[in-house]
C-alpha cells in the first residue's frame, strides 16, 4: 500500500508553523482529555489536537472496516492489534481529509468545531496501555562509557554484548507522560569508602536519553519473529527518559541487574510517530562486522533511522541549558534485531508493549545520553547559563528531551517528553 500520508509536497488547510514537528506527513496517535472532560484518541497537525473519535462518528473513516467505537478509547491498543494495513489506511485518510484541496471538513464549520481543538486546551494521556516494558542496553558507546566507569576500563563491554542485543524486563506502573512531575527515590546505598549500606535520598538521580518503540501483537507463545518481518510489528516511536538512581543502581545491580533504581519512574512523550512517518529517514546504522551477528539477527539494508535528540535541563524557575545532542541512528543494535531476539526464544508480545532503545550515547563527549556519561561519574559537573552547576539532576530541575528528523523537504518531530524532579515522597 502506497505511503500517500508521506507525500512531501502536501499542505494541510490547517496552520502549520515553521519547523513544527507536527506537519500533514507526520500524523502521530496519541490520547487526550478535551475540556469537556472526554477522552479520545486522536491526532495533531501543527498545534491542533483532532478527534479521530468525532471523525469516526462523523463518517469520515467510512470505507475502512474499524469496530465503532475504535477510536473512541482511553488507550490505543485496539487499533494497534488491528495491523499495518489498517494503521495505513487510517493514517492516509487523515492526511487525505486535512489537505488542502479537500473541502469536505475544511469548509463544514459545524464540523470543524467537534473535531479541532487548540493543543493547549487538551491534556494528553500515555497512549497505549503498556503491559510489558523491556529495557535494552543498545548502544555501544554508552554501553561502553559506563562498562568504563562502574568495572574495568581495559575491557569495558563484556562478551557478550556484540553478539546479543542486551536487554532486561522493566515495570510499567511507573511509566507516565511528559508534564507529570517525579519524586526523588528513596533506597539503600552504599556510601564511598564505606562497607555498611544506609538509607536514604538518592544523591545521583539521573536522567537516561531513550526512545521506545510499541509493538503490536506479534507472535503467539513459542513463535519467533524473523528479524526481516520485525518492522512489521513495531506501530511506532516516543522520546523515553529512564529515570534512574545511579548509587542505588551501583549497590544493588550484582547480580541480577537494576532493579529499583530504575523502577520509580520513566516519562514518554505522548504523541506517538509511527514507523511509516519515519520511513524517509531510514539510515545505516553501524557495521556489524566484527563479530558478525548470528544469523537470526543478520540483516539487510537500512535499519536505523537518523532523528536528532536533544537534552536540556531547566532550573526551577530558570532558563533552560542544553547540555546533550545525540542521535537515534548511533544505536548498535536496530529495532528489528532487538525485537527478533525478545522473541527467539517464543517470548509472547503483546500490542501496546513498550521497548527502550537503551541510553542513547554518540562517539563525542557532548552526545552522552546520561548525566554519568556528561560529567564522568559527577568528576566533571556542567555548568548551566544560570552559573550554577550540575553533577547530577537536582529537586526542582526540569529535564527535557525532544527528537526530530529533517530533510531537505520535510521534518518529523515528536514533540518533547518533560518532566520535573521533585523531592523524596511524602505523606501531608
Ligand atoms: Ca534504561
Amino acid at each position: 500500500m502506497t505511503l500517500t500520508a508521506n507525500d512531501p509536497s502536501r499542505k494541510s488547510w490547517l496552520n502549520v508553523p515553521q519547523d513544527s514537528d507536527f506537519p500533514i506527513q507526520n500524523i502521530p496517535f496519541g490520547v487526550f482529555i478535551t475540556k469537556d472532560d472526554v477522552i479520545t484518541i486522536g491526532t495533531r497537525i501543527g498545534n491542533y489536537a483532532i478527534d479521530l473519535g468525532a471523525l469516526q462518528q462523523l463518517n469520515y473513516f467510512e470505507g475502512i472496516e474499524l469496530t465503532d467505537d475504535m477510536f473512541m478509547q482511553d488507550t490505543l491498543n485496539d487499533f494497534i492489534s488491528d495491523g499495518k494495513k489498517t494503521w495505513r489506511l487510517v493514517r492516509n485518510r487523515i492526511a487525505d481529509i486535512f489537505d488542502s484541496n479537500n473541502p469536505e471538513l475544511r469548509d463544514n464549520d459545524k464540523h470543524k468545531e467537534v473535531v479541532i481543538f487548540n493543543i493547549e486546551d487538551v491534556e494528553m494521556q500515555l497512549p497505549v496501555l503498556i503491559g510489558d516494558y523491556t529495557d535494552f542496553y543498545s548502544s555501544r558507546e554508552h554501553a561502553t562509557n559506563v562498562g568504563k566507569m562502574f568495572r574495568d576500563p581495559d575491557n569495558a563491554l563484556l562478551p557478550n554484548w556484540l553478539h546479543i542485543p542486551v536487554g532486561y524486563h522493566g515495570r510499567s506502573s511507573t511509566i507516565v507522560p511528559s508534564g507529570i512531575p517525579v519524586h526523588r527515590p528513596n533506597g539503600q546505598t552504599l556510601p564511598p569508602g564505606e562497607t555498611q549500606p544506609v538509607f536514604g535520598p538518592s544523591k545521583r538521580v539521573d536522567f537516561e536519553l531513550e526512545m521506545a518503540f510499541i509493538t503490536t501483537d506479534a507472535n503467539i507463545m513459542g513463535e519467533p519473529i524473523p528479524v526481516d518481518e520485525a518492522e512489521d510489528h513495531i506501530f511506532g516511536m516516543v522520546l523515553f527518559n529512564d529515570w534512574s538512581a545511579r548509587d542505588i543502581q551501583k549497590w544493588e545491580y550484582v547480580p541480577l541487574g537494576p532493579f529499583l533504581a530504575k523502577n520509580f519512574a520513566s516519562s514518554v512523550s505522548p504523541w506517538i510517530v509511527t514507523l511509516d512517518a519515519l520511513e524517509p529517514f531510514r539510515a545505516s546504522g553501524p557495521e556489524q562486522n566484527d563479530p558478525k551477528p548470528l544469523e537470526y539477527l543478520q540483516q539487510e539494508g537500512e535499519h536505523a533511522f537518523d532523528i536528532k535528540l536533544q537534552v536540556a535541563i531547566a532550573p526551577e524557575d530558570g532558563e533552560e541549558t542544553v547540555i546533550s545532542n545525540s542521535n537515534f541512528k548511533y544505536m548498535y543494535w536496530s529495532m528489528a534485531q532487538q525485537l527478533a531476539h525478545h522473541t527467539v526464544n517464543g517470548c509472547r508480545v503483546n500490542s501496546g508493549d513498550l521497548m527502550g532503545s537503551g541510553t542513547i550515547s554518540g562517539p563525542t563527549p557532548d552526545s552522552f545520553g546520561s548525566m554519568l556519561e556528561l560529567t564522568w561519574g559527577g568528576q566533571n559537573p556542567l555548568k548551566l547559563s544560570d552559573g550554577t552547576e550540575r553533577k547530577f539532576i537536582e529537586d526542582g530541575d526540569t529535564v527535557i528531551m525532544r527528537g526530530y528528523c529533517q530533510n531537505d523537504n520535510i521534518r518529523i518531530g515528536f514533540g518533547e517528553v518533560s518532566s520535573k524532579l521533585l523531592p523524596p515522597f511524602s505523606k501531608k
